[in-house]
C-alpha cells in the first residue's frame, strides 16, 4: 500500500470546510487581542489563550520592537551553542524569582519543555505516570522518554494510587496539567501531593494555563493550593499570560543545570533558541502580571459571570473553574452548527471534536481574558443563549421559541 494513502481518506476537519463551516486556521488580519478582523469583519475573540490581554499591549510590543533593533530578528542556533543573549539569561533569573524556585531554563517552546523535560528525566527502568488528559506534550514527552509510561483516569486518584503502588522502589515522575486545557479543570493537587508524598514519587505540573491566572499572584496551581514547595518542577509558556513565544521548566538548580548540561535534552540543545524580542515581550509582560493585580480580578470577575450566567441558562460547563469555559453540544453537527451561528454573529470561538474530546463529547470552547469589556461579554452571553436555545441545547426562554420557530418556517 502506498505510503500516502491515508493523506487521500476523507478528514472531517475538511469536510466541515468543504460544507461551509471553515473553523480553522481562520486568517486574522488584526493583532491577538479581545477583538480580531476576519475577512474584514471585527470579531470578539473568544478562541486565545491572551488571558491577561497583554499579547497587543503597547508596553510589551515596544519592548520586542527595541529588543528587534538591539538584538535581531532571529538567533541563528540553539541555546546551548550561540543562542542565549542577556536577555535570555536575565528571563530565566526573572521566571525563576518569580516562582520562587532556584533557576529555570527557558526553552523556544511550552510544547518542547515538556517534552524536553521530561523525556530527560525520566529513563530505562524508571516510571512516569500521567493524566490520561494531560497536553499532548506530556504524553509526548512520556512517550519519547527510555521510561515506562502509566497512564492514569482523568483526575482520578485511586486509579493513581494502584498505579503508583505497581511501579516498586524505581524512580517515578507524576506529569499532570495544572488546568485542563479543554475542560478549564483544575487539578485535585492536594490528593495528588499526598500520594507522591506517600510513594516517593516526583511531581510536576504544567502550569500552562494556571500562569497569570491562578493564585493571588498569578503564580499558578501550586499557590492557589498553598502548596508550591511541594511541586518539583513546574513548567511553564510564555504564549498564554505571558506574551510571545517560548516555554520553560523551573525547578531546583541541580534540576535545572542537568536539565541545560546533561546531554540528554535534545528538544532544548537542538531547537534553535526563541528571538530575543519575544523575550522581551515576555518579561514587560511579566512585569505587568506583577504590578498590576487588578488584571487578574478583571479576569476572575468575567469568569465567574460567564460560568454563573451559562449555568443558569442551562449549559453544561463540565467542571470548568477558570477562565476556559467549554459549553457541551455534543454531537460535531450541533457543534458546527453553533459554530456557525456564534460567527455569523460576530463571535470567534472555538471548536473541539475528536480526538481532542471523546466521540460525543463536542465542545465549544471559550477563553476569556482581562481585555474583554462588560458590553461585549453581554453580547456573547446574549447570541449563545439564543444559538443554545435555537439548537435545543438549552430551554428555550419565554417568547423565544415562538419567533424563532417562526423565522425557520
Ligand atoms: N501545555 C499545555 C497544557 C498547553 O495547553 C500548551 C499549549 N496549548 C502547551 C503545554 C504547549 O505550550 P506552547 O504553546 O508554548 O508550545
Amino acid at each position: 500500500m502506498d505510503l500516502f494513502e491515508k493523506c487521500f481518506q476523507p478528514l472531517v476537519a475538511l469536510q466541515m470546510k468543504d460544507a461551509g463551516f471553515d473553523a480553522y486556521y481562520r486568517v486574522l488580519q488584526s493583532a491577538c487581542d479581545s477583538e480580531v478582523v476576519i475577512s474584514g469583519r471585527r470579531m470578539m475573540m473568544l478562541g486565545s489563550n491572551n488571558y491577561l490581554g497583554l499579547a497587543n499591549d503597547p508596553r510589551v510590543k515596544r519592548a520586542a520592537a527595541e529588543a528587534v533593533e538591539r538584538w535581531g530578528a532571529g538567533m541563528g542556533g540553539s541555546r546551548c551553542l550561540n543562542g542565549t543573549t542577556e536577555l535570555h539569561a536575565e528571563l530565566e533569573k526573572r521566571l525563576a524569582r518569580f516562582l520562587r524556585r532556584q533557576d529555570a531554563v527557558f526553552y523556544t517552546s511550552g510544547y518542547l519543555a515538556n517534552l524536553g523535560t521530561i523525556s530527560s528525566l525520566v529513563q530505562r527502568g524508571e516510571f512516569v505516570l500521567v493524566d490520561r488528559r494531560a497536553h499532548a506534550s506530556i504524553q509526548d514527552g512520556a512517550q519519547l522518554s527510555h521510561g515506562e509510561v502509566k497512564r492514569f483516569r482523568h483526575n482520578d486518584m485511586a486509579h493513581l494510587e494502584r498505579l503508583l503502588d505497581g511501579c516498586g522502589e524505581a524512580g517515578k515522575l507524576v506529569a499532570v496539567d495544572g488546568v485542563y486545557s479543554m475542560e478549564g479543570e483544575i487539578a485535585p493537587l492536594p490528593r495528588i501531593v499526598e500520594l507522591c508524598r506517600r510513594y516517593d514519587a516526583r511531581l510536576l505540573v504544567d502550569d500552562a494555563h494556571a500562569l497569570g491566572v491562578l493564585g493571588r499572584d498569578g503564580r499558578g496551581t501550586g499557590e492557589h493550593f498553598g502548596l508550591e514547595g511541594e511541586i518539583d518542577i513546574v513548567i511553564g509558556t510564555a504564549s498564554k499570560a505571558l506574551p510571545g513565544i517560548g516555554g520553560f521548566a523551573a525547578a531546583d538548580q541541580a534540576i535545572v543545570e542537568y536539565l541545560r548540561y546533561g546531554q540528554v535534552n535534545r528538544p532544548f540543545l537542538l531547537a534553535t533558541a526563541p528571538p530575543a524580542s519575544a523575550l522581551a515581550g515576555v518579561k514587560a509582560g511579566l512585569d505587568i502580571m506583577e504590578q498590576e493585580p487588578a488584571l487578574r480580578r478583571t479576569l476572575w470577575d468575567t469568569t465567574r459571570r460567564v460560568l454563573h450566567a451559562l449555568r443558569g441558562m442551562g449549559f453544561d460547563t463540565g467542571n470548568s473553574q477558570t477562565p476556559i469555559i467549554p459549553i457541551s453540544t455534543g454531537s460535531i453537527e450541533r457543534t458546527f452548527a453553533m459554530w456557525k451561528m456564534l460567527t455569523e454573529d460576530g463571535f470567534f470561538v472555538n471548536v473541539v471534536i475528536p480526538p481532542a474530546v471523546p466521540s460525543g463529547g463536542c465542545l465549544i470552547r471559550l477563553t476569556f481574558t482581562a481585555a474583554h469589556t462588560k458590553e461585549q461579554v453581554d453580547a456573547l452571553l446574549a447570541a449563545v443563549e439564543r444559538a443554545g436555545a435555537k439548537l435545543g441545547i438549552i430551554p428555550a426562554p419565554p417568547g423565544f421559541v415562538a419567533e424563532e420557530l417562526k423565522v425557520a418556517g
